[in-house]
């Protein structure tokens, strides 16, 4: 189950949390409790076989997606 990281719309907290990707789950503030959270996109993607292993579907290198 992937992580994604939510910032609060209000105060600015930013709080990770383990869900489904397609959950679509509400999250609320831990500071303020506000439910005016925005998922931020993490680093890593939650889907397989995307742009993470690009290098690896195009090993020359040439390949016009990277
Ligand atoms: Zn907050």
């Amino acid at each position: 189950m992937p992580i994604f990281e939510y910032k609060c719309g209000k105060c600015g907290h930013k709080t990770e949390f383990l869900e489904k990707a397609d959950s679509g789950q509400k999250h609320t503030c831990e500071k303020c409790g506000s439910d005016d959270m925005k998922k931020l996109f993490s680093t890593f993607s939650a889907g397989s076989g995307s742009k993470s292993s690009g290098s690896d579907s195009c090993p020359t290198g040439t390949c016009p997606l990277n």
